[in-house]
């Protein structure tokens, strides 16, 4: 086995193929980019090599700094992980000439599955079925549009070295071909080099299952059953599952034996995946290859307590497969689900920004959480906007469906939109829990899965006024301004009115602080008892009335105004705070006595005023920050400054004196 690899990739695969390198004793090699200084995988290898600017052909995509830095620290070999480098035979050859093991298969094999007509020509000799169609060498228009006809309409364009759904086009009609054809060419040639194109059959509610295959260097082969990817968007998978449902052992057998002739027919070794297109009988197709570790691998794993990471590192260093076909087994049910920074509302347009906020669900024995991020991390436009990728295991479909919605209800993450609700509206849609599965289901089923989010209620309008409230409690011992009990000092005797705006409407609460540490809320609804305390975790524990919920309010501001997201009940809502308490009441503490003294601890991050100077009634003396937010202290009246108490920089009691006036 080897002592210490490098993986030449980024994110949640790189971080993962590190924690079964670290489990096995194997020493790990991070690179990364500009943009990844601080990511999460660089922070978890025991080296990280930087190599280059932040866009991936200058740095993840350069083979020979890649293999540079693997020599440079002594790695054996190299994973390539998914994506980037993964499937570039060149790079596996290169790697062998430096002497690097490239933890995948040999280059051939990644040769002969590049190109997705002259994997169809090998499969046909195989014997694989195919999908009808045309995967010729000629590219004239005319003949292509020839073979449409032949094949019968509607038929799918496809790039033939496309990946990740670019240079593909569904054509319904002749009159529509030449057009479609000219921009899959013209995609293909931009994203890939190269606009090779293969016409086939489109077919109509079909699904996406693929098999797992493995094969060592010792002439064994078998298939770790199969995933259905085929709720989709944009021919792109969001939720990954396994075993597929409604699978008979006779097809699944099948399947899985005519992959293994697909893995035999090109001499392969290490992890690929061979993806059919199924009708909704069952017959299938050979679709493609992928000559790597696919992004949803871990649904196998859960479903055959195996690591296949493991078993990548054992075949590459010359090992056997760890087991026998016929000593693998199905237990239970996996699902996973991708957690995109997207915005399904705007036809998945990437989000991008800063993680201000972020809490995946927890891992458990049957829970598994893949990232590449942690809170405060940016999602950048240079990458795949993936967050994370949560994977459940449960003893059937249902249960496992019923887990993913509630974890996906609980999953906060402020900062970037995501595509969490249409996860959780999608894992308890009664028809995909009915196993309605085929790759139209998104699009079909789109008014119900995108249906209109509802206002906020008046646990969330509590809630967010509740947080807002907590922010002007001073800390008791701590200066942690979370580490608080209930208890409202500062704003003693008085009510407030917080006001908010939800989407289009607005909405005011009154919250009355009482002595006993509650406070009488007037809500859309009625008016409410409230309490609140804050857990050590930061979620808010709230009692209105009988009724006690758990909630987070994560505060965030942004360039026109502060924004609280409310998690609680599943859903989330995001509220802005409209005219946030300002400097008026801070007179009122400040009236009455010859002094203006600090409303809440803080520090001074601005002094307006000096010794001698006149002012006048309102006029701005200094700025407190305190509790992230500045705060303005204004002259309770006309006057002389006496004394300035403190220079900027300086941090202050709460009730602390500031600025002192000359009588009168
Ligand atoms: P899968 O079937 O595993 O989703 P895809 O071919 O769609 O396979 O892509 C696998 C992953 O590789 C994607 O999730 C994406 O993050 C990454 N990927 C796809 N194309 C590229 C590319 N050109 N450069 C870098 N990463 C890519
Ligand atoms: P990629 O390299 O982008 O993964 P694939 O050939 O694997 O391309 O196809 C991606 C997706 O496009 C499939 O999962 C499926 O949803 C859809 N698709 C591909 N071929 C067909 C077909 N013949 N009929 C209907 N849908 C298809
Ligand atoms: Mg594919």
């Amino acid at each position: 086995m080897f002592s210490k690899i490098l993986i030449a990739n980024r994110g949640e695969i790189a971080c993962r193929v590190i924690k079964t390198a670290r489990r096995l004793g194997i020493k790990t090699v991070a690179v990364y980019s500009d943009a990844d200084r601080n990511a999460r995988h660089v922070a978890m290898a025991d080296e990280a090599v930087h190599i280059g600017p932040s866009p991936a052909r200058e740095s993840y995509l350069l083979a020979d700094k890649i293999i540079a830095a693997a020599r440079h620290t002594g790695a054996q070999a190299i994973h390539p992980g998914y994506g980037f480098l993964s499937e570039n035979a060149g790079f596996a050859e290169a790697c062998a000439k430096a002497g690097i093991v490239f933890i995948g298969p040999p280059p051939p094999a990644i040769h002969a599955m590049g190109s997705k007509s002259e994997a169809k020509k090998i499969m046909e000799k195989a014997k694989v079925p195919l999908v009808p169609g045309y995967h010729g060498d000629d590219q004239s228009p005319d003949l292509l549009a020839k073979e449409a006809g032949r094949i019968g309409f509607p038929v799918l364009i496809k790039a033939s070295a496309g990946g990740g759904g670019k240079g593909m086009r569904v054509v319904e009609e002749a009159a529509k071909f030449a057009d479609a054809l000219a921009g899959a060419k013209r995609e293909a040639k931009a994203s890939f080099a190269d606009d090779h194109v293969l016409v086939e059959k489109y077919l109509t509610r079909p699904r996406h299952i693929e098999i797992q295959v493995f094969a060592d260097s010792h002439g064994n082969c078998l298939y770790l059953f199969e995933r259905d990817c085929s709720i989709q968007r944009r021919h792109q998978k969001v939720i990954e599952e396994a075993p597929a449902p409604n699978m008979d052992p006779a097809r699944r057998k099948a399947m899985g034996e005519a992959a293994v002739a697909a893995a035999k027919a090109i001499g392969y070794q290490g992890a690929g995946t061979v993806e059919f297109i199924a009708n909704q009988d069952g017959t299938f197709y050979f679709m493609e290859m992928n000559t790597r570790l696919q992004v949803e691998h871990p649904v196998t794993e859960m479903i055959t307590g195996q690591d296949l990471v493991e078993w990548q590192l054992v075949v590459a260093a010359g090992g056997h497969l760890p087991l026998t076909q016929d000593q693998l087994r199905i237990d239970g049910h996996a699902v996973e689900v991708r957690l995109y920074a997207e915005d399904p509302n705007r036809n998945f347009l990437p989000s991008t920004g800063t993680l201000v906020h972020l809490r995946l669900p927890a891992e458990t024995l049957n829970v598994r959480v893949d990232t590449g991020v942690r809170q405060g991390d940016t999602v950048t436009p240079f990458y795949d906007p993936m967050i994370a990728k949560v994977i459940v295991h449960d003893r059937d479909r249902t249960s496992a469906m019923r887990r993913m919605a509630a974890l996906m209800g609980e999953t906060e993450v402020v900062g970037v939109t995501t595509n969490a609700a249409l996860l959780k509206a999608l894992c308890s849609h009664p028809a995909f829990v009915g196993g309605e599965v085929d790759t139209g289901f998104i699009e079909r089923h789109h008014d119900t899965l995108f249906a209109k989010p509802a206002p906020a209620n008046d646990r969330m309008l509590a809630a967010a006024t509740l947080a807002r409230l907590l922010e002007f409690e001073p800390a008791a011992q701590s200066n942690d301004p979370w580490d608080l009990k209930n208890g409202f000092r500062l704003l003693e005797a008085g009510h407030d009115e917080v006001r908010w705006k939800d989407s289009e409407r607005e909405v005011a609460v009154i919250a009355r602080r009482r002595r006993d540490g509650s406070f009488g809320l007037e809500l859309p609804g009625g008016p409410r008892d409230a309490r609140v305390e804050r857990r050590t975790d930061g979620r808010l524990v709230i009692r209105l009335d009988g009724d006690t919920f758990a909630t987070t309010v994560a505060r965030r501001p942004t360039a026109d105004g502060v924004d609280y997201a409310v998690f609680a009940d599943g859903t989330s809502r995001t509220l802005r705070l409209v005219d946030p308490l300002d400097v008026t009441q801070y007179e009122a503490v400040a009236s009455g006595e010859g002094a203006v003294r600090a409303p809440l601890p803080g520090k001074i991050i601005d002094l307006r005023v000096k010794a001698g100077d006149k002012v006048s009634k309102g006029q701005p003396l200094l700025v407190l920050e305190a509790m992230k937010m500045e705060h303005t202290l204004a002259a309770p009246a006309d006057g002389t400054v006496k004394t300035v108490r403190y220079a900027v920089g300086e941090q202050v009691a709460e009730g602390a004196e500031l600025v002192e006036f000359e009588d009168g």
